[in-house]
């Protein structure tokens, strides 16, 4: 489920994960979530319907970077490539040259990493 509202999208970085949630006030509805990955050049993947969402390592500071949705990647791909030792790889010898892609044209806006705290 997606809401309709156009206010843009806000994302929250945890350890784990990459919350992608609706920006208007009052909903902050989750739309998806990106799983980080450990990878030379990739800092996050995501299934979002039938499109694979890569988002790489900024190679500045090693965070998140630009993201990038590749169309109709079939989902045995997509599924091999989470379950790749090396995605960084995987992605360059099975996905990155073989579908359409475009970047996110979306502005988000990133929150601070929320740390918890044991208490
Ligand atoms: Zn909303």
């Amino acid at each position: 489920m997606t809401c309709e509202h156009k206010e843009g999208r806000t994302v929250k970085v945890t350890a784990k994960t990459i919350e992608i949630r609706c920006k208007a006030r009052g909903c902050r509805e989750l739309l998806h979530t990106r799983t980080r990955v450990l990878s030379s050049n990739i800092f996050a993947v995501a299934r979002v319907g039938k499109n694979t969402e890569i988002q790489f390592l900024n190679g500045d500071t090693k965070g998140p970077g630009e993201v990038a949705v590749y169309f109709n990647v079939p989902k045995h791909l997509h599924e091999s490539l989470m379950a790749s030792k090396s995605k960084g790889k995987y992605f360059h010898q099975n996905i990155k040259d073989d579908f359409e892609w475009e970047y996110l044209k979306e502005k988000e806006d990133e929150e601070e990493e929320e740390v918890e705290d044991g208490g």
